[in-house]
């Protein structure tokens, strides 16, 4: 098999990268490990910033996340048992977020792929990248049971922290940045309408809980948990008892509880590798990099790397320049380090440390109090949550 841009993986990246290039005319093969029903079911991300949202609808993947996707104009911080908005677009200009699943995301970009775009492959597993500092890259991959090579001009690996294509880049040149935070997030579905109309992110001294959902009739909830924990060992009434807690207020709020149909701990990890590049294989999303879930930014980063690299191939299509392929991996860590900031700063204010000492807990509650009363400060927030610029 032969191709212009081997892409490996069929998440959100790998996905909309086989779009952007089907739209600028530059053919491509997505090979991708797992089978169609899993890709579409695997729950994870649901905050798409203003700018995937803009470049979700130039795709042309736009029209069911604009039906039936939530727009949201602000969050609520708790803390202290008050309550306090951001108003997102008043403090950036008009800037919003859409609340609209993964699952929904990948959903549309794999029914457009199948009908318009190029060779889409399910169960289709990358064994390894060859010859990435060459120009004939290949991958080698297992595909119903057989071995089979992909020659490639490039290849863009957009196949999750756990990927191989990664593994390519000779460990001499790479140099790899990380944090593991001693908590995770217990994240669960229920079949309920959310208990508020926008995303109420809690400090409490029992540690953070997210209020979020997945659509009117859809709560998805988390709780801060010891690292370790295990799913099934924190029964329903456990759950919802312990979510009223650190969701309390002086007023009358209530939470409204429901069945709970999906249960999960989620690790928490900062991670970077650089460089994004090596000679004609590019990193994208996770395979690069990973962000703690607190400012709702991986799924967003791997918008913003495709976005970056479909640019840059399109430019050297239209005027024979490397310029900007050459600037991928520094133009992508620009705005992958200021997500990285910006989630560790979330993570850091809004969660308890098992160590945390009331030092600690009066310096987080002084960076809330000065949220809730500095415009420069909200500002910051507002800015950092609804994205920072691509390219
Ligand atoms: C459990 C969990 C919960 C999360 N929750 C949130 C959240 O609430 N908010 C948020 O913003 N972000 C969240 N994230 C992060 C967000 O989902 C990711 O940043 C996003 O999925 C990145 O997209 P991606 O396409 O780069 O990688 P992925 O979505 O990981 O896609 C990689 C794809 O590559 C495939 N693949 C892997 N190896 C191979 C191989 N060898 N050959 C072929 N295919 C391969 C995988 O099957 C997968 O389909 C969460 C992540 C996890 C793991």
């Amino acid at each position: 098999m032969r191709t212009t841009v081997g892409i490996i993986g069929a998440g959100p990246a790998g996905l909309l990268l086989a779009r952007l290039l089907h739209n600028a005319g530059i053919d491509s093969v997505v090979l991708e490990s797992r089978d169609r029903a899993y890709v579409e079911r695997r729950q994870r991300a649901g905050i798409l910033e203003q700018g995937t949202v803009d470049v979700l609808r130039a795709a042309g993947a736009g029209e069911r996340m604009d039906r039936e996707g939530l727009r949201h104009d602000g969050i609520e911080l708790r803390f202290d048992r008050r309550r306090h908005r951001v108003d997102f677009p008043a403090l950036t200009g008009g800037k919003s977020v859409m609340v609209y699943a993964q699952t929904e995301v990948c959903k549309d970009l794999i029914a457009l792929q199948l009908k318009e775009g190029g060779p889409l492959l399910f169960e289709a597993e990358a064994l390894a990248v060859e010859g990435a500092d060459t120009d004939h890259p290949r991958v080698r991959f297992r595909h119903e049971g057989a071995e089979d090579v992909l020659e490639c001009d490039y290849v863009v690996g957009c196949d999750g922290f756990w990927g191989v294509a990664r593994q390519a880049i000779p460990a001499g040149l790479s140099r790899t940045f990380e944090r593991t935070y001693p908590f995770g997030w217990l994240g669960i579905l229920a079949d309920v309408a959310p208990s508020h109309d926008e995303l109420v992110y809690a400090r409490h001294d029992r540690g953070f809980a997210l209020l979020s959902m997945r659509s009117p009739s859809v709560s998805r909830l988390y709780l801060q948990v010891p690292a370790d924990t295990d799913a099934e060992s924190w029964s329903d009434e456990e759950i919802w008892a312990e979510l009223e807690r650190r969701f309390e207020t002086a007023d009358d709020w209530t939470l409204r509880r429901g069945p709970i149909t999906q249960k999960s701990v989620t690790p928490m990890r900062s991670y970077v590798h650089e460089p994004m590049r090596h000679g004609r294989l590019f990193l994208a999303g996770d395979a690069a990099h990973i962000v703690p879930p607190t400012g709702a930014k991986g799924l967003n980063l791997a918008v913003g790397d495709v976005v970056t690299f479909a640019r840059a191939l399109t430019h050297r299509e239209e005027t024979g320049s490397d310029g900007l392929l050459d600037a991928y991996s520094a133009t992508c860590l620009r705005r992958v380090w200021q997500a990285e900031r910006f989630s560790y700063d979330m993570t850091t204010m809004l969660h308890r440390a098992p160590d945390a000492t009331p030092f600690d807990d009066r310096i987080q509650l002084a960076r809330l109090d000065r949220l809730a009363s500095s415009r420069a400060a909200e500002t910051d927030l507002a800015e950092g949550y609804t994205g920072f610029p691509v390219g």
